[in-house]
């Protein structure tokens, strides 16, 4: 195992280290190093800018349009991304309906979904947890009634979804939805590609604590859905549904995230003040960054051997849900000495974090700090909650 890069590794990072700093508008960088929010425009202008030069879909083959990058090529990609400032990619479109639709779509719905995909011309929701239904999936009961009528071949769609992340600006969304409400919960459910402007459909926003509205209830009324969305075979969504939460957990690990934001701890620390010292300096709060970066380290030798094992046709299986408990568990811990380092500064977090102007109450890199730390709770959450993870490397790795 080789966990050095190679001269053409190297080269490749120099070459998108070039290209972001070359095409990152200064202002996007700002608002992404200050965690403030970002506009729909923000994500699709920079999804553009990597198209425009092949890069929009990192994990695609050629065939499809990527640029056909391994697993190194690819994390080398995210890491320059995450330390330039570069908006992260809104993962739902890219790295999650359309690895399905390329390995289980037909021909036609490739043609059809994949470029619009890659170029932000079309932006994707995710329709999976509902009430009741977020680790336990396979008990969700949006159901979706097959009918033929003068218009043709079609699912009627009833029910209702949550926590969609931003599909207050989705033109798409793909669901599991309920195709054999008699059969064996994971053999009933199928997966489907609805228009989120068909008729039937409501959105409803959730604003979470951190003063955002990032999440959503999507609401299902007799929506029609045509038969030529349906992705592969009826009744065989959650076979398509488990290839795309082992794409979603790709790159969970969010290294390149941590070190940029260890960095602005880092800063943020050495300006703030203990008695009458940078906070910096002072050994029990410079422990704990360190031994951060301890794990962090740790966490990227780990990463590397499973990028390794990849690079050598060995599946990642469980080792995933080992880089999401420790990525996520280390990204959350920044954020927590990041607003013990500010104190109250953090606290006026609604209003004061949707602009950076310096105000009346605090240093200008506070601002967003509480809506961040808030936020940051969502990702020992989504994608399969931390305590899942635990279950499936006791099960899977460690055989208990
Ligand atoms: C900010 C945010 C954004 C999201 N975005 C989306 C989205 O865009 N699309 C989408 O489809 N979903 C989305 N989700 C949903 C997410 O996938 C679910 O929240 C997640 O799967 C957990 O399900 P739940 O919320 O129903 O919690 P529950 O399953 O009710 O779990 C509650 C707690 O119990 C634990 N638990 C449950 N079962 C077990 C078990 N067997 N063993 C041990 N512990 C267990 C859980 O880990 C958790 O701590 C999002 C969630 C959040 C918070």
């Amino acid at each position: 195992m080789d966990l050095t890069f190679t001269p053409e590794e190297q080269a490749f990072r120099e070459e998108v280290r070039a290209f972001v700093r070359e095409k990152l508008p200064a202002s996007l960088r700002h608002k992404v190093v200050n965690s403030l929010r970002l506009t729909r425009d923000d994500h699709v202008m920079w999804q553009r800018t990597l198209h425009e030069r092949g890069w929009g879909g990192p994990g695609w083959p050629k065939e499809h349009g990527g640029p056909g990058w391994n697993a190194v090529q690819q994390y080398i990609f995210e890491e320059e991304c995450a330390a330039a400032g570069a908006p992260r990619l809104i993962p739902f479109g890219i790295k999650m309906v359309a690895p399905v639709i390329m390995a289980f779509g037909s021909p036609e719905q490739q043609k059809r979904f994949l470029p619009d995909i890659s170029s932000a011309r079309k932006w994707w929701c995710q329709g999976y947890s509902e009430p009741g239904s977020g680790s336990d999936l396979a008990s969700l009961k949006t159901r979706a009634v097959r009918g033929l009528d003068k218009d043709g071949d079609h699912f009627i769609v009833n029910g209702q979804k949550t926590w969609t992340t931003l599909g207050q600006h989705a033109d798409w969304i793909f669901c599991l939805v309920r195709t054999d409400p008699q059969a064996k919960a994971q053999r009933g459910i199928s997966f489907l590609l609805i228009d989120m402007k068909s008729p039937g459909i409501t959105v409803r926003p959730i604003i979470t604590l951190d003063g955002a509205h990032e999440v959503n209830e999507v609401w299902f009324e007799n929506v029609r859905v045509p038969a030529e969305n349906l992705i592969g075979e009826e009744n065989k969504g959650w076979t398509y549904a488990k290839f795309l939460l082992g794409h979603e957990r790709s790159n969970i690990a969010g290294i390149g995230i941590s070190k940029r934001e260890i960095e602005r701890l880092k800063r943020v620390a050495a300006t703030e003040q203990k008695n009458g010292k940078p906070l910096l300096e002072d050994p029990l709060f410079a422990a704990k960054i360190a031994q951060i970066e301890i794990d962090l380290l740790a966490l990227e030798m780990t990463n590397l051997r499973v990028l390794s094992d990849e690079a050598n046709e060995k599946a990642p299986g469980p080792a995933a849900s080992i880089l999401k408990i420790k990525g996520t568990e280390i990204q959350q811990a920044i954020t927590e000495l990041l607003v013990a380092a500010v104190g109250p500064y953090a606290l006026p977090y609604k209003a004061e974090s949707e602009s950076d102007e310096e105000g009346d109450i605090g240093p200008r890199y506070a601002a967003g700090l509480g809506a961040h730390y808030c936020n940051m709770r969502k990702l020992s959450i989504f994608g399969g909650s931390n305590e899942i993870q635990k279950n499936i490397i006791s099960q899977q790795l460690l055989g208990l």
